[in-house]
């Protein structure tokens, strides 16, 4: 793949399309508490989370729009969105799972379940309203995304580790 981004906003349900059959994430002590204590959260570890690849949840569709707009996306491009669902906890990407490889899938997925757990603690109050958005229209810049990118760097081997896709 050319380019991998993570990209995410809350999905708010706002039709029945969700059908689609989530994998379950198995999420390993080691690497929950890394990432809760680096985050600086006490949310205890849900253990299983939902993971949806290929999803066709509206919040993808519409940040693929929106990223589109701004930076018209190439053929030969390939852009990962994910996004979390606050209200179920579970997370959402637009590829399929087969077409991820296993180090890009750890930080795609710890970069989500960071936004997850700052949104849970209430860490950055803006997060749901304000973007600081790029030439390519993604956010990379504010503290919660830089965060997330942190996390997804330093996280990844222990993701590895101690998490598993079942
Ligand atoms: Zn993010």
């Amino acid at each position: 793949m050319n380019t991998a981004l993570a990209f995410e906003k809350t999905f708010k349900p706002e039709s029945p399309e969700t059908i689609e059959q989530p994998r379950v994430l198995e999420i390993g002590n080691q690497f929950w508490n890394k990432l809760r204590a680096k985050v600086g959260s006490r949310i205890i570890n849900p253990r299983y989370v939902d993971i949806v690849f290929a999803s066709k949840n509206i919040g993808i569709s519409q940040a693929l729009h929106r990223i589109n707009l701004i930076n018209p996306i190439s053929e030969h491009e390939i852009v990962i969105v994910g996004i979390y669902d606050t209200d179920n906890g579970s997370i959402h990407f637009n590829i399929p799972y087969e077409e991820i490889d296993p180090h890009d899938l750890a930080e795609i997925i710890t970069h989500e379940l960071t936004h997850l757990l700052q949104d849970q603690e209430g860490k950055y109050p803006e997060m749901a309203t304000k973007k600081h958005l790029n030439s390519q229209g993604i956010d990379n810049a504010s503290p919660w995304e830089k965060e997330a990118y942190n996390m997804q760097a330093s996280l990844a081997g222990e993701f590895l580790k101690s998490c598993k896709i079942l």
